[in-house]
C-alpha cells in the first residue's frame, strides 16, 4: 500500500481562504475588521520568522495585525501591562504571546494574564479546563490543525483508536482531549511508555508529537492508519552538499508511506495548518466578542 500524502500545505491555503471570506463577510455586513496582536520579545531567529509570517498572513486574511516587538531586557511587569493595554483595546480579538520567553519572565504568569477569550493560542488555563470538560474555548492552533486534517481525511472520528505520541501542553494534551471529543479511543504516549510499539500498531490514528527524528518507523504502523507527524526536526543532508541540513518529523516517512492509509508529510504537512488556525481563531474570537455566529468548520 502506499500512502495518499496529506497536503497541508493546499489544506492550510484552503482554511485561509474560508477565514478572508468570513472576514470580508464581518467587515461587509457588520464594519468590524477583526485585530490580531502578537507579542515578541528578544530576537530568537526562529520566532522572529513565526512573527513574521503570522503577521503577514494576518494582514492576507484582510485582518488587522498589530506587531510588539520588545527587548530582551524588557521586564515582566512591563510584559504584563503591554498584555494588560492589549485586553482592553476593542481592535484587538486575538492575542499571541510568542514562546519562548527570557528566563526572566514566568511564562505561565502571562499566559494567564491574556483574557481567555482573547487567546488564540488557546493556553490560558482557563481554556485548558474548558477544552478539558468538553466545553467551548479557544483551541490550540496546531491540534486544531491535526483535528481537522483528521476529519477532512476520515470523516466521523467515532469509535476510532487513537495514539498521541506526546504529553506536552501544547500539542499532546490537547490533541489527546481533541480526539476524545471527537469519540475516539485515545491513548496518550510517552517516553516512559513501555511497548510503544505494540501501542501504535492498535491505533487507527497516530499522532506523533516527539521531537525525535524517524522515530516511528513503518513496521509499528497497522496497515491503513491515518498518521499526523507534527515533529520538526533539523537534521544533516550531506546528499545536498556540505553542511546543509533538511527537516523531518518524527515518523519514518519513507517506510510508513508503505503501510499508512494517509500521511502528512514534513516539511508541507502539519506545520502550515499552525498559523492557518490561528487566523481561524481569531476570527472565531472577534465573532464570539460581538455575539455573532461562529464560522462553520474552523473551530473544535
Ligand atoms: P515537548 O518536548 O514538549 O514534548 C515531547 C514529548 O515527547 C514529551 O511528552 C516526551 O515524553 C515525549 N517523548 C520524548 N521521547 C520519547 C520517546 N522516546 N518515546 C515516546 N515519547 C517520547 O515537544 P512539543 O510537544 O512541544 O513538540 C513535539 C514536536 O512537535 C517537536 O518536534 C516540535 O518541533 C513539533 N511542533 C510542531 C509544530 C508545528 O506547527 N508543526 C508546533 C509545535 C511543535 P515525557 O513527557 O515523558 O518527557
Amino acid at each position: 500500500m502506499t500512502a495518499r500524502v496529506i497536503d497541508g500545505k493546499a489544506f492550510a491555503e484552503k482554511v485561509r481562504g474560508q477565514v478572508a471570506e468570513g472576514v470580508a463577510a464581518l467587515k461587509a455586513e457588520h464594519g468590524i475588521t477583526p485585530g490580531l496582536a502578537v507579542v515578541l520579545v528578544g530576537e530568537d531567529p526562529a520566532s522572529q520568522v513565526y512573527v513574521r509570517n503570522k503577521g503577514r498572513q494576518t494582514l492576507e486574511a484582510g485582518m488587522q495585525s498589530f506587531e510588539h516587538k520588545l527587548d530582551v531586557t524588557t521586564s515582566e511587569e512591563d510584559l504584563l501591562a503591554l498584555v494588560e493595554q492589549l485586553n482592553a483595546d476593542p481592535a484587538v480579538h486575538g492575542i499571541l504571546v510568542q514562546l519562548p520567553l527570557p528566563d526572566h519572565i514566568d511564562s505561565d504568569k502571562v499566559i494567564n494574564s491574556i483574557d481567555p477569550a482573547k487567546d488564540v493560542d488557546g493556553f490560558h488555563i482557563s481554556n485548558v479546563g474548558l477544552l478539558g470538560t468538553g466545553q467551548k474555548s479557544m483551541v490550540p492552533c496546531t491540534p486544531l490543525g491535526c483535528l481537522m486534517m483528521l476529519r477532512e481525511e476520515l470523516g466521523s472520528l467515532s469509535g476510532k483508536d487513537a495514539v498521541v505520541i506526546g504529553r506536552s501542553n501544547i500539542v499532546g494534551k490537547p490533541m489527546a482531549q481533541l480526539l476524545l471529543g471527537d469519540s475516539c479511543t485515545v491513548t496518550i504516549a510517552h517516553s516512559r511508555t513501555k511497548d510503544l510499539a505494540g501501542t501504535v500498531r492498535r491505533a487507527d490514528i497516530v499522532v506523533a508529537a516527539v521531537g525525535r527524528p524517524n522515530m516511528v518507523p513503518g513496521d509499528w504502523i497497522k496497515p491503513g492508519a491515518t498518521v499526523i507527524d507534527v515533529g520538526i526536526n533539523r537534521v544533516d543532508a550531506p546528499e545536498k552538499g556540505e553542511g546543509k541540513t533538511r527537516l523531518v518529523g518524527d515518523v519514518d516517512y519513507a517506510s510508513a508511506a508503505e503501510v499508512a492509509g494517509a500521511i502528512t508529510p514534513v516539511p508541507g504537512g502539519v506545520g502550515p495548518m499552525t498559523i492557518a488556525c490561528l487566523l481561524a481563531n481569531t476570527l472565531t474570537a472577534c465573532c464570539r466578542a460581538n455575539n455573532l455566529p461562529e464560522p462553520q468548520g474552523l473551530t473544535a
